[in-house]
């Protein structure tokens, strides 16, 4: 099978991590660990290089929801499989998501945080499905918007498939319907 058509080449998205990462490191000076929290699977790409172009202390967690099962249509429902398994009591959390398309998963992310009473909670996504939003949720820190298309690569899968592929690309229709 041939590689999915590229979207954002992997050049244009090493540049714009380092500019969350310089925006991030910013915006969190002098405030103590910064506690990422990856949500699995997806943004683990994204999290390893985020991460490592911060310049302040940071933590790293991972919680972990499922939403879409193995497909590319939206359930609607969203289900916690892992939280974090870190203190975040009293501490500056930033949710680090791969793609927030309708909304539900972030907002759903944020409660189940909040439970946990941290200092504060923000949110950055590399990707953002603006056109498809259904649910009213600040995305503090975005890399990119997306159009209504299934994307994959840098973290994101279609089916476990193609989350290591160094680029953002697209998954035709045709193949979305018929697997
Ligand atoms: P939401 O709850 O915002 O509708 O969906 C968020 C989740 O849906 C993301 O974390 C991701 O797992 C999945 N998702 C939505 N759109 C895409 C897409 O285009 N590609 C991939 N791989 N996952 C997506």
């Amino acid at each position: 099978m041939s590689n999915p058509p590229v979207l954002i080449d992997e050049a244009a998205i090493l540049k714009r991590v380092g500019e969350l990462a310089d925006q991030i490191s910013d915006d969190y000076a002098d405030k103590g660990d910064l506690v990422l929290v990856g949500v699995l699977k997806g943004s683990f790409i994204f999290l390893a290089d985020l991460s490592r172009r911060l310049s302040i202390p940071r933590i790293i967690e991972f919680i972990a929801v499922s939403s879409y099962g193995t497909g590319s249509v939206s359930s609607g429902a969203v289900r916690l499989v892992m939280d974090v398994r870190g203190n975040i009591e009293n501490r500056h959390v930033l949710i680090v998501e791969d793609i927030v398309d309708t909304g539900h998963t972030l907002k759903y992310l944020i409660g189940i945080l909040e439970s946990h009473r941290p200092a504060s909670i923000r949110t950055c996504s590399l990707l953002h499905k603006a056109e498809s939003a259904e649910v009213d949720v600040k995305i503090d820190y975005v890399g990119f918007s997306v159009g209504d298309e299934w994307v994959v690569g840098y973290g994101l899968d279609f089916g476990e498939q193609d989350r290591t592929l160094p680029y953002i690309g697209t998954v035709a229709p045709d193949d979305r319907n018929g697997g």
